[in-house]
Parts: structure tokens; C-alpha cells; sequence
């Protein structure tokens, strides 16, 4: 595999993706700094990506409670399948303006 912009030899590199299982197949040249990914394994990567974060998706409402604050339930399966019980200690982060984390334990 050749350097489409400098013509220098690539090299290939398998990369972890965030949330897939797969290793995805990058080309890296080590020359001018062109990386790209393979496309096949790239695709596979993002359809794993995607059915797991279907398979974890609840769509909910956010409530009004007093003072002008906020709160969402935790349903019945997600308590049971995060096997909370009520009165845990948990970590709300917000890593970017569309997402809000709730870590639980350490
Ligand atoms: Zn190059």
C-alpha cells in the first residue's frame, strides 16, 4: 500500500475503536503523516458501534421538580440490568453538549 500523497510505503496498523470490538485496519505513512482507514473494517467497527448503542437506547422525559430542578427516573430493567437498589452514590459528567454519563461505583 502506497502513499496516495507522497508515495511513500504505508504502514498498516490495527486500531481500537471506542465501542466496537473489532480491530479496525488503519494505513499510516510514516513520511508526510497521511493515515486513513481501511473501508471494510472501518464499517464493520461502526455497525458494532451502532447495534450496541441501539440495544442500550430508552427513550425518556426529563422531569420538573421543585426548584427549578430536574430529574429522570430510572426504569425497573435498567435499575435491574445496572443491579441498583436506590441510595447509591453515583458520578454525572457531561462529556460534550449532547451526552450526560452517569458513572456508577469508582
Ligand atoms: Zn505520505
Amino acid at each position: 500500500m502506497q502513499c496516495p500523497k507522497c508515495n511513500a510505503r504505508m504502514r498498516e496498523v490495527k486500531v481500537k475503536i471506542q465501542g466496537a470490538e473489532t480491530l479496525a485496519t488503519s494505513y499510516q505513512c510514516g513520511k508526510c503523516g497521511y493515515f486513513d482507514f481501511e473501508e471494510k473494517s472501518i464499517n464493520k467497527a461502526i455497525n458494532e458501534i451502532k447495534a450496541k448503542e441501539s440495544a442500550l437506547k430508552i427513550k425518556q422525559k426529563i422531569i420538573k421538580l421543585s426548584h427549578g430542578r430536574l430529574g429522570m427516573y430510572i426504569n425497573r430493567d435498567v435499575a435491574r440490568s445496572l443491579n441498583l437498589k436506590g441510595g447509591e452514590e453515583v458520578y454525572v459528567s457531561v462529556p460534550d453538549k449532547k451526552h450526560l454519563v452517569v458513572g456508577i461505583g469508582n
